[in-house]
């Protein structure tokens, strides 16, 4: 996917709020790290090319593997 040209674009890029991947269980691939309550609701500031996005509490969970 990624093209190795050496052009910048812009220097700073963009960013936007992104809801934690475990807001849709259907389509996370870490739902079995989502809360036990429901799915998650954290939104997570990213760069604007970022597609996913896993919260730090859904991260720790998977780190923790509980
Ligand atoms: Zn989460």
């Amino acid at each position: 996917m990624r093209k190795s040209k050496s052009v910048k674009r812009r220097s700073v890029g963009q960013y936007k709020n992104l809801k934690c991947q475990n807001s849709d269980l259907d389509t996370s691939k870490y739902a079995k790290f989502a809360p036990i309550d429901g799915p998650c609701t954290e939104v997570v500031n990213v760069p604007e090319e970022v597609e996913r996005v896993l919260c730090f509490k859904c991260t720790s969970r998977s780190a923790s593997g509980k």
